[in-house]
């Protein structure tokens, strides 16, 4: 039936895009009508992610969007988690950083000596990664703006701020904070241990609700009319592009970019000392589903070794290294990929050779041999992770789902089912934009129904490719 359009302003780690998404009960396609890339800044204050030029890029597609689809019924906004921008008043108070920035040692030991790792599990069910928000705030503490804000906004939360005016915290994305108590309201407790003010954090909101319309003077410059609505969605990208599995039961997701998100859904938390000591997460989903995973390092040691290949004056071809990767014989070095000396950005390949010396193994000698390597070593983390993942949460597992860019990649998807015994379903690419587009035409009435509905019309629409395990 007739059906609607909304669009989805989706900002990943290395490139953000604007889609057109058409819902309608029985229909959905999304179409691009932006893309651009995400490329961080590093000034003399250390790195930052260029938030304005993003801002642009989203305006500009809203632009074409609204062009094209005079009708549009809604706008959403997505983007990697944890990084925020301090603001006072309206202003914000510098450039946000970069969770790849080196300054939040000093955020993890300062907040550790105030509460345990332990202690903080329990409350937070958050995997214990260097640049959670609360570590970052911690830094920001010793030698930041925190002292001069008034509000902060995570990086979704912020374009819908500029967009609408309206200052709130979307609670998918607000859990990777670690400062989210189990009921999802803000721990304030823990804010207060941790000495931050209660007045920095805005009023939470569910995914699916309207945040409000576009200010007049931004409708004007997208040629929208005014009543034109931002609504929020799992504006975490994860959570979105968890929506958008085309899973049913017994099945285990990988959202494969920037970052590998390996786990499963779940309806309520693990908060075990195993689980910690596994370094698993429990993150905020839409509906009040649980995600819990864990991140894997993911195709950044692809796209950062790709990056210094190019510095070096070579440029290759991902598709044809990849397609030359696979025809690749004999043994392969398998590295773990999650070694924190793979976090910063750099030089990746001699990083990768310098663990194999390490450990008296022969490095891989050419390009190919190394990304045949890199893709090997993440196809072993991802086997080893879901295992873990089955164990401590007591799920059973008899597929996994391989979303996002990831996707594309064949040799990644066959060596998974081969490591892990297990069928991969591969696709959609674009998974984090159909999840947000879903959220949002649901908001709208475009379409009706719990996730299971929601990824029946995402299998119906985007079939996943299959993959075998291989003896
Ligand atoms: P993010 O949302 O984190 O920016 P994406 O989901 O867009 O990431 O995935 C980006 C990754 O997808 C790239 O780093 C690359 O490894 C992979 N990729 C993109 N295109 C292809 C392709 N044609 N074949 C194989 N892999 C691809």
């Amino acid at each position: 039936g007739g059906g609607g359009t909304v669009a989805a302003i989706d900002l990943g780690a290395s490139s953000g895009r604007v889609m057109l998404g058409h819902v309608g009960t029985n229909e959905l396609r999304l179409r691009p009508v932006a893309r651009f890339a995400n490329n961080p800044v590093r000034t003399i204050d250390g790195l930052h992610w260029n938030v304005l030029e993003l801002y642009r890029g989203a305006l500009e597609g809203l632009r074409v969007a609204v062009r094209e689809e005079p009708d549009l019924a809604s706008i959403a906004v997505d983007s990697w988690a944890v990084d925020y921008a301090l603001l006072r008043g309206e202003r914000m108070l510098g450039n946000p950083v970069h969770y790849r920035d080196e300054r939040t040692a000093a955020g993890v030991a300062a907040t550790h000596h105030l509460v345990s790792p332990a202690e903080l599990y329990r409350e937070n069910g958050l995997q214990f990664l260097p640049f959670n928000t609360l570590y970052q705030f911690a830094a920001d503490r010793l030698g930041g703006d925190l002292g001069h804000a008034d509000t902060m906004l995570l990086i979704p939360d912020l374009i819908t701020f500029w967009l609408t005016g309206e200052r709130v915290a979307e609670r998918t994305n607000a859990s990777t904070t670690g400062l989210l108590a189990a009921g999802g309201e803000w721990n304030d407790a823990l804010i207060a241990r941790l000495g931050l003010p209660r007045t920095l954090f805005p009023r939470l909101v569910d995914p699916g609700t309207r945040v409000g319309p576009l200010l007049a003077r931004v409708a004007t410059e997208i040629g929208a009319h005014h009543a034109l609505s931002v609504t929020s969605v799992g504006s975490h990208d994860t959570a979105s592009a968890v929506v958008a599995v085309p899973m049913t039961t017994e099945s285990a997701y990988i959202s494969s970019g920037t970052w590998s998100l390996v786990g499963v859904e779940l309806a309520a938390p693990v908060l075990s000392e195993a689980s910690r000591a596994a370094n698993f997460t429990n993150e905020g989903g839409v509906d009040g589903r649980v995600r819990y995973l864990r991140n894997v390092m993911g195709l950044w040691l692809l796209s950062e070794s790709l990056r210094t290949w190019q510095l070096a004056g070579t440029v290759f071809d991902l598709p044809t290294l990849l397609a030359e990767a696979s025809r690749l014989t004999g043994p392969v070095v398998v590295f773990d990929v999650d070694d924190p000396r793979f976090l910063p950005p750099g030089d990746m390949p001699e990083r990768i050779r310098q663990w194999c010396r390490d450990r008296d193994v022969t490095p891989p000698d050419s390009p190919v041999a190394l990304v045949r390597t890199i893709v090997e070593s993440l196809a072993a983390a991802y086997a080893r992770t879901l295992r873990a993942a089955g164990e401590l949460s007591g799920a059973h597992i008899r597929r996994v789902h391989i979303v996002g860019g990831g996707s594309q990649n064949e040799l990644l998807c066959q060596l998974t089912a081969n490591q892990t015994g297990l069928p991969v379903l591969a696709g959609p690419v674009e998974a984090t934009a159909i999840g947000n587009v879903l959220v949002q035409a649901r908001a709208q009435g475009l379409v009706t129904g719990d996730l299971e509905a929601l990824r029946a019309l995402v299998a119906r629409a985007y079939p996943p490719r299959r993959y075998e395990p291989e003896p």
